[in-house]
């Protein structure tokens, strides 16, 4: 698996560069060592707006999820549309992993300027069972916490949750959706007594799996649980 591409520039990625040409996550043209996408891509992402509430990360316009989530707080990077919801799909079933490194980057500072990045104490990605990890190689929300917290000193904590198998085909509607997700994750034995936990996954849809992460991760003593998806469905 080729590592995501972080930009920051500097030696070591100009030497990657000339055997390893960067290429934009979005339209795969060549691009300059020290970018992480070209300005066409990043300009037509519909990158996420004041619509999106701050506490379900979903559009106030639309189906804002307020009262129904079990998390804190929520900021996603983009709408799940065009170049973004492209870019979203190939993270998850092949290898363009350095669009992780653009959607972290964009959470990262969302988070900054919020005020909440200081605030983290452990970022969690929101697990993949294992037989999804050893066919993919990796899990996508996995890149995108590592790419928000890369040159902090947040940890990176993969070992509190996991999941089970995932269930045949369901009709993932409201309830049953819920239900479902909160049946496939688990927490281990950690103690996370006072702590804000960041959870990140690559798709926010209906919110579901984010509370179901969260109701665990507070079970587990943290008190505060902000999220941070790529993409807002
Ligand atoms: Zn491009
Ligand atoms: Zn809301």
């Amino acid at each position: 698996m080729r590592p995501p591409l972080s930009n920051g520039g500097g030696m070591k990625m100009f030497l990657a560069d000339l055997f390893l040409p960067n290429r934009c996550p979005f339209c795969d043209a060549f691009i300059p060592y020290d970018r992480l996408c070209c300005d066409g891509c990043f300009d037509s992402c519909a990158w996420s707006d004041e619509n999106i509430c701050p506490v379900c990360g979903k559009s106030v316009m639309r189906e804002c999820r307020c009262g129904k989530v079990t998390y804190d707080e929520c900021v996603a990077a983009a709408y799940y549309t065009g170049n973004a919801k492209a870019a979203v799909i190939r993270l998850k079933f092949m290898d363009g992993v350095s669009a992780a490194a653009v959607f972290g980057r964009v959470l990262r500072d969302m988070l900054k300027v919020r005020g909440i990045l200081d605030s983290i104490d452990a970022a969690v990605p929101v697990p993949m069972h294992r037989s999804g990890l050893s066919a993919r190689g990796y899990n996508q929300a996995e890149l995108i916490a590592r790419e928000i917290v890369r040159d902090t000193d947040i940890p990176l904590r993969t070992d509190l949750l996991y999941r089970d198998e995932p269930q045949t085909a369901q009709h993932d509607l409201g309830l049953e959706e819920r239900m479902a997700a909160a049946l496939q994750y688990h927490g281990r034995d950690a103690d996370l007594g006072g702590m804000t936990v960041l959870l990140a996954d690559d798709v926010l849809t209906t919110g579901a799996t984010f509370s179901a992460c969260a109701d665990i991760l507070k079970r587990m003593g943290a008190v505060r649980v902000v999220c941070a998806a790529a993409v807002t469905a």
